[in-house]
C-alpha cells in the first residue's frame, strides 16, 4: 500500500498531544517527570512495529532508533531529533485538540474558553493559511505542537521511507529527548551511541526557516553576604544583605541590556530570581549575547556593579559565579557548511523558500554542536508555543515531513560531500 508523504502525520500528532509529557523545573530526577518516559515507551513500541532497528528508551528517557541504509555507498549518517516534553508554564494535561477545517481567515474563538481568541491581526502567519486546516487546543491548555509536531513529523517521515524502499538513503538515526523545556534536554544525551555525523532538530516555527544561529548563554549567581544581629542591638553592627542586593539590582541599566529593552542582535542580562535574608542574598541571572566576547563584557559589567554596591555597605561582600550554559551554534555549523546547505536544498525541493534564521534563545542543537554533533534547527510548523493560543496547520506538518524525506534523499545523492 503506497502512502503519500505526510499522510499519517496528523493522526500521529493528535494521538501524541493527548499524552501529558509536561516537564518540571527543579526536579531531582532525570527526566524531570516520569510521564515523559511513559510517552517514550509508547513511541518505542510504535517504532518497533514500524520496523525500525534498535528502538529503545534508556534510563534517562532518551528514545533512539535506526533506519538502516539501503545503499552500499558510504554516505554520512544523519540524525533527526525532537523533544517529547511540553512547557512547565502551562498544563499539558487533557489536551483536546480542535481541527478548524478550511480556515476562512476569521478570528478563531477557542471552544473551551471563549476569552482565548486566535486573532488574525496578532498572527500574521494565519493570513497565509486561508483554506488550510488549523489545529489548536480548546483554550484551557497548551496544544503541545512544541514539540509533538516534530516528533510526529520525524516518525511519519520514517514510516514513509519504510514504505518506499526504492528511495535510496544512508543510515538514519532518530532521537526523542526529554526535558528540553527545562533546559536540560541533552544533559545525558550520548552522542557516540546516537551515532549520527550530522543532525537536525525539528523544533522551529515558520516553514522554510533554517536556524543556524543561537545566543551564547551563561548563568550568573551573585551572592551578597551581610552580618546578622539582634535588631534591637544592631546599631553599627548589622549589615543587611537584602539591602546590598537591592542596591545592586537598582544599578542595572534601565534603558538597555534587558530582555524588555532589546531585540534583534542585542544581548541582555536578566535577573530572574532573588532569594535570601539578612545574612545572605543571592541574585540569579541569565546572560545572553550572539558574540562570546560581548557576553563576557556583560558579565564584567555586572561584576563592576556588584563591587560598587558593596562599597556603600562596609563589611559586606559578594561572590560571583559564572556557569556556561551553551554557545552560539554558528561557530560549529560554519565549519560544516553542507549541513545547512542541504537543509536549504531540502526546503526548496518541498516548494518552500528557505530562510536562514537566528534564534533569540538556545536549542538542544546548540548544546549538541558543542558536543561535536552539528545540529541546526528546522521548522516543525508550531506557532505561539507555551500558550493557550498555540496552533499549527495540517499543511505545514505535511510539508515538514516532506522536508525530512527530502533531506534524507539529498544526503544520499551527493556522496562527494561526505564529511570527515
Ligand atoms: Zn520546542
Amino acid at each position: 500500500m503506497a502512502v503519500e508523504v505526510g499522510e499519517t502525520v496528523v493522526e500521529r500528532f493528535l494521538r501524541y498531544v493527548k499524552c501529558d509529557t509536561q516537564s518540571a523545573e527543579n526536579s531531582k530526577t532525570y527526566p524531570s517527570t516520569e510521564k515523559q518516559k511513559e510517552f517514550g515507551r509508547r513511541l518505542v513500541e510504535e517504532l518497533r512495529e514500524m520496523g525500525l532497528e534498535g528502538a529503545s528508551i534508556d534510563d534517562y528517557g532518551y528514545v533512539m532508533a535506526t533506519l538502516p541504509a539501503n545503499i552500499r555507498r558510504a554516505v554520512p549518517v544523519i540524525g533527526f531529533i525532537a523533544h517529547m516534553d511540553t512547557s512547565p508554564a502551562l498544563s499539558g494535561k487533557d489536551v483536546k485538540p480542535v481541527i478548524h477545517e478550511n480556515y476562512g481567515g476569521e478570528d478563531i474563538v477557542l471552544p473551551g474558553d471563549n476569552t482565548q481568541i486566535l486573532r488574525r491581526s496578532e498572527n500574521p502567519e494565519l493570513s497565509k493559511k486561508i483554506g488550510a486546516g488549523i489545529i489548536t487546543g480548546d483554550g484551557t491548555t497548551l496544544l503541545g505542537a512544541d514539540d509533538k509536531a516534530g516528533v510526529a513529523e520525524i516518525i511519519d517521515a520514517m514510516h514513509y521511507l519504510v514504505n518506499h524502499p526504492k528511495i535510496q538513503h544512508g543510515t538514519i538515526k532518530i532521537a526523542f529527548t526529554p526535558d528540553e523545556e527545562v533546559g536540560t534536554g541533552v544533559e545525558h544525551f550520548d552522542v557516540q551511541k546516537f551515532g549520527a555525523q550530522y543532525a537536525y532538530t525539528m523544533d522551529g516555527e515558520t516553514m522554510g526557516d533554517v536556524e543556524n544561529e543561537t545566543f551564547s548563554a551563561d548563568s550568573v549567581r551573585v551572592t551578597f553576604r551581610g552580618i546578622s544581629f539582634h535588631p534591637g542591638y544592631a546599631k553599627g553592627r548589622l549589615v543587611n544583605s537584602i539591602k546590598v542586593a537591592s542596591a545592586f539590582v537598582n544599578k542595572l541599566p534601565s534603558d538597555g541590556m534587558s530582555p524588555e529593552t532589546t531585540e534583534e542582535l542585542e544581548g541582555y542580562v536578566h535577573p530572574y530570581l532573588i532569594e535570601g535574608g539578612v545574612e545572605s542574598t543571592c541574585v540569579q541571572f541569565i546572560i545572553r549575547d550572539y558574540d562570546d566576547n560581548e557576553l563576557k563584557k556583560k558579565e564584567e559589567t555586572l561584576r563592576g556593579l556588584a563591587e560598587e554596591a558593596v562599597r556603600n555597605y562596609p563589611n559586606s561582600n559578594f561572590t560571583f559565579e559564572v556557569e556556561e550554559t551553551y554557545r552560539n551554534m554558528k561557530r560549529v555549523l560554519d565549519k560544516h557548511p553542507q549541513v545547512v546547505e542541504k537543509a536549504m536544498d531540502a526546503v526548496r525541493m518541498a516548494g518552500l523558500q528557505p530562510r536562514l534564521g537566528r534564534i533569540r534563545g538556545g536549542t538542544d542543537g546548540a548544546r549538541l554542536c558543542s558536543m561535536e554533533l552539528p545540529t541546526p534547527n528546522l521548522a516543525s510548523g508550531q506557532h505561539n508555543f507555551h500558550s493557550k493560543l498555540e496552533w499549527i496547520s495540517i499543511q505545514d506538518m505535511k510539508k515538514a515531513t516532506e522536508v525530512i524525506v527530502n533531506l534524507v534523499k539529498v544526503w544520499a545523492t551527493n556522496p562527494e560531500l561526505i564529511g570527515k
